[in-house]
């Protein structure tokens, strides 16, 4: 089962992901939580390459190719490795998170971005989990970390608002695998409703 995370920066997803792989792997299942970009080896080079250093260094185009470049590594030596020895997968961000950044922040590319993923990744997720929550929640939270991905947490507050925007009408465009969850919410009860829309799928 390959289940992934979404929601704007600073949403918790991160803390999500956590709390979900411990609550499965609790109940016994064989769990490997990952991450984009990255989660190989080869996929965390693109990684630094992309989130560090001079934002302007790639076009638009360029580092929609490079998040696909990683994503096909990841699916190679990762993912479905795990899926095909019958594990669990939950992925932090996957390729909703380069419909919504790489397809919208710089222009209209989704159809670029489409059609890469047809080509070279053809994998959706059984599940989506997207937290949604208030971008002004979302970027306070996100601008307190101090991490080495600064450079999009400076997107500002309009554009958190139309990735929200975006998240959202992806969850209705792919609404057979998105289930939306309400990130407002104290962490703990946001980490019980997802572990019951889980353990609802799994069952
Ligand atoms: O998941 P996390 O919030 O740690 O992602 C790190 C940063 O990379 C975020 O600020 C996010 O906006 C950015 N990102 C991106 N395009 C992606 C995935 C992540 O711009 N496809």
């Amino acid at each position: 089962t390959f289940i992934t995370f979404e929601g704007i920066d600073g949403s918790g997803k991160s803390t999500q992901v956590k709390k979900l792989a411990d609550h499965l792997r609790r109940k016994g299942h064989d769990v490997v939580l990952t991450r984009e970009p990255g989660g190989s080896p080869g996929a965390e080079e693109i990684r630094a390459l992309v989130l560090q250093g001079d934002p302007d260094r790639w076009s638009a185009e360029t580092e929609i190719l490079l998040f696909t470049a990683a994503r096909r590594d990841h699916m190679e030596r990762t993912i479905l490795p795990a899926l095909a020895a019958g594990k669990i997968v939950i992925c932090d961000r996957f390729a909703d998170s380069t419909r919504m950044y790489q397809g919208l922040s710089r222009g209209d590319l989704r159809a670029v971005v489409d059609q890469l993923h047809d080509l070279m990744i053809g994998h959706e997720p059984d599940l989506t989990l997207l937290i949604d929550m208030d971008p002004a929640v979302g970027l306070s939270r996100a601008l307190s970390r101090q991490t080495s991905d600064e450079r999009f947490e400076a997107f500002g507050e309009d554009l958190q608002v139309a990735m929200r925007q975006g998240f959202l009408k992806l969850a209705e465009e792919f609404s057979h695998r998105f289930c939306v969850i309400d990130g407002a919410r104290d962490v703990d009860i946001v980490a019980r409703d997802i572990a019951d829309h889980v353990d609802g799928r799994l069952a």
